[in-house]
């Protein structure tokens, strides 16, 4: 298992779904109680259990499992996590609460993105949170934990139950999706390498574009990406974001229409990703990077096709 200290408090805890250096998990510690920021799947708890032991803390020392979207690479563990750690609430998105008292509509929408067999393979099951441990966080909902303050900014653009948590304390932020996605292994000196995710079924550029905005308000000096880790340069990026987000949507418009548009966004998006790639001099060789980069190419393309069919009606 991958942990490594951020310092200011602030562990990333390798969840291990996929592959590593995939998908974090934020294990925060003030004044000895602790909370998590995003869970991983279902099969992740043994990790975030063990990061919690490292740091020579119970499970009851727990007080909030937060959760910045309900995608299940970020909230799919949390039921469980729940069942792990008795004095912890969840803290969601209001938009996202019901689904994680009821999952069943989660898994069906994951389902037809991904299939049944790839769907127990991959997510497992997604436990239930009993309805009177869940705290819903509405735009500018502050959390006093442990005397440290987290403050909740809803963040549409990736999806519609997405909010990212300011935190005072380390002037950083936990970004979910919002802020885009950034494998370490593809950094250059340039610094890190960033993509935005366009994934299925809420993606809203403009809304994005206002989100990422907001974020930078913040003056934040390292952003918490759960794809992965800690991020600096935090203008740089955004601008990069920016860029990459009207290009997506160019890409989409002038495909659309066409005879098969889901195989020529496919190969679209991918041409796209391996030229910023190389332009940001990724040191890795092109069939790397394409293998490293698979998964964000289909599921941006299916994103952008969902998006496609939004705006046509
Ligand atoms: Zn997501």
């Amino acid at each position: 298992m991958a942990d490594d200290d951020l310092g200011h408090g602030i562990t990333v805890v390798d969840t291990g779904f996929q592959r590593p250096f995939f998908d974090a998990s934020y294990l925060l510690v003030e004044n000895g109680r602790a909370a998590f920021v995003d869970t991983g799947t279902f099969f992740s708890v043994p990790n975030l259990l063990a990061a919690l032991e490292a740091k020579g803390l119970r499970p009851g020392s727990v007080d909030h499992v937060i959760v910045t979207h309900v995608h299940l690479d970020h909230a799919g563990g949390a039921g469980e996590l729940l069942r792990r750690l008795p004095a912890a609430t969840l803290v969601v998105h209001p938009r996202g609460a019901r689904h994680m008292i009821d999952p069943s509509q989660l898994w069906a929408g994951a389902t037809a993105v991904y299939g049944e067999q790839a769907m127990r393979l991959c997510y497992g099951e997604v436990v239930p949170v009993p309805r009177e441990r869940v705290i819903e966080a509405p735009d500018g909902f502050r959390l006093e934990f442990a005397g440290r303050p987290l403050l909740f900014l809803d963040t549409p653009g990736h999806a519609r139950h997405h909010f990212c948590v300011w935190d005072e304390r380390s002037r950083g932020m936990f970004t979910g999706d919002t802020f885009g996605l950034s494998y370490p292994e593809l950094a250059s000196p340039k610094g890190a390498f960033v993509l935005p995710t366009t994934t299925p079924v809420q993606f809203e550029p403009d809304a994005l574009e206002a989100s990422i905005d907001r974020l930078l308000g913040f003056a934040p000096q390292a952003m918490y990406l759960t794809h992965y880790s800690r991020v600096t340069g935090v203008a740089r990026l955004a601008a990069t974001l920016r860029r990459q987000i009207r290009q997506l949507v160019a890409l989409a418009r002038a495909e659309d229409g066409r005879p098969e548009r889901g195989r020529r966004l496919r190969a679209g998006v991918e041409q796209l990703f391996l030229a910023w790639a190389l332009e940001h001099g990724t040191p890795l060789p092109v069939p790397t990077v394409r293998e490293l980069l698979a998964l964000d190419v289909e599921l941006n393309a299916q994103g952008l096709e969902a998006f496609l069919d939004r705006d046509r009606r």
